[in-house]
């Protein structure tokens, strides 16, 4: 006889997939709206009190929920309130910027344990890789959390990512980081599972379980750092396209026949609305554009120099056109603008772009405005990385195979939590 769950049903059978999913409803509506009683988890969900009950036991047995307090002040018995356990999991997040490693462990509420974080001197990718895991077993080592309590690694990095392999931006980096497989390094190093991502699809997870997600279930993040990214949230879940490619806005054209871009076309929105542009104003003939430090694009912006001024207001007419294009394709609740550009230029450049070109949609719904700063804090990319992880066991499509170690040689602690929602992290 195969193994059956405790209610009977074979795992990989569709009646065992429907409870997983709905185990990973109840869960995500508790982390999103909890304080919650189960009445209200039912109207929110579309599930019967009954099967809510039966469900929030379950999570709680496996330490992922818990009874926080009774709602007073109602008619009859009061109410039992529901909310996370934070203890039930945790996961750690990692980001390889520019110029800087940065990670952090974090509960399941995204309160963050430990924190570290250092310059990047040597730029060579087995070396960086090191340095991510060391990074992450002394995150582990300093919380003093054990390994079969972690979910996972989210990795943010700039560039593109297909199955844990990471593909620098070709725009930035050189030939060595083509095909890098991070995720497999990571694992090795750590006894973790992990996921790279590419930095602007993390940042719209941050903000999808921290942030603005809360309210909106439809958001495209237009993520600005050196260059210009964008990540999609759609019916409460983060899209990657076929090759994690999905959101690149940077690369959309905007002019044709405009400026020539290393990708290979002309007129990208990069070329005209990210910080190398602002800093392409300024740097003269003997720096490139990324040896121009933030605080001097920020002291000119200050002063107000008539070359970043003409930039934003050039940058201001092509973002109005990306943002027409981005609604025009996704019809999002909202565009949210958040990342690593200092305010002083973006505030600039949104005033540039407005009024923003008409849309061919009334919103007569919608309670959000067409742009919204990023709620979630960008100073602390890290805790975008490490919402991936939890991010990941939500999507509908998550299952023990999707999350399988890219690395044969390593398995992987037993997680009872994750287990509870349906994945097993064993398996390898
Ligand atoms: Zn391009």
């Amino acid at each position: 006889m195969p193994p059956t769950d405790r209610d009977g049903a074979m795992p990989g059978t569709n009646l065992a997939q429907t409870r997983a999913l709905n185990r990973r409803a109840v869960f995500d509506a508790i982390r999103r709206n909890g304080p919650i009683t189960r009445m209200e988890l039912a109207n929110e969900i579309g599930l019967t009190v009954q099967a809510i009950s039966n469900i929030a036991s379950e999570l709680e047995v496996a330490g992922l929920i818990r009874q926080q307090g009774k709602r007073v002040g109602q008619r009859g018995q009061p109410a039992v309130e529901l909310s996370l356990d934070p203890t039930g999991g945790y996961t750690i997040g990692l980001d390889l910027a520019y110029r800087r490693l940065s990670g952090v462990l974090v509960d399941l509420t995204g309160t963050v344990i430990v924190s570290e974080a250092h310059d990047l001197v040597d730029r060579e990718p087995h070396v960086i890789a090191k340095a991510l895991g060391a990074l992450s077993n002394k995150l582990l080592e300093k919380s003093g959390i054990t390994r079969d309590k972690v979910w996972g690694i989210g990795c943010s990095v700039p560039g593109t990512v297909e199955n844990g392999t990471f593909w620098y931006d070709k725009v930035q980096e050189a030939d060595e980081w083509t095909k890098f497989p991070l995720a497999a390094t990571l694992e090795e190093t750590t006894g973790v599972r992990a996921f790279v991502e590419n930095d602007a699809t993390v940042a719209a997870i941050g903000e999808r379980l921290y942030g603005i997600g809360r309210v909106a279930r439809n958001f495209f993040y237009l993520h600005f750092n050196l260059g210009v990214g964008g990540g999609l949230v759609m019916d409460g879940h983060h899209y990657r396209g076929a090759f994690g490619g999905a959101g690149e806005i940077g690369h959309m054209i905007v002019k044709p026949g405009g400026r020539l871009c290393p990708c290979g076309s002309r007129g990208c929105l990069e070329q005209y609305v990210s910080f190398y542009s602002a800093a392409e104003t300024v740097c003269g003939p003997t720096r490139t554009p990324d040896e121009v430090p933030i605080e001097e694009l920020v002291a000119y912006c200050r002063a107000n120099d008539a070359r970043l001024l003409a930039w934003q207001q050039e940058a201001g007419q092509y973002l109005r056109i990306a943002i027409r294009n981005v609604e025009a394709m996704f019809d999002p609740d909202t565009i949210v603008i958040g990342g690593g550009l200092p305010s002083e230029l973006l505030d600039g450049i949104i005033a540039a772009a407005n009024p923003l070109l008409p849309t061919m949609t009334h919103r007569h719904s919608s309670s959000h405005p067409r742009l919204m700063r990023a709620e979630h804090a960008a100073e602390l990319p890290a805790l975008g990385a490490a919402a991936l992880p939890i991010a990941i066991v939500m999507q509908p499509s998550s299952s023990s195979a999707s999350w399988r170690a890219t690395t044969s040689n390593n398995s992987m602690p037993t997680n009872a939590a994750l287990t509870a929602l349906g994945i097993d992290s064993a398996l390898s």
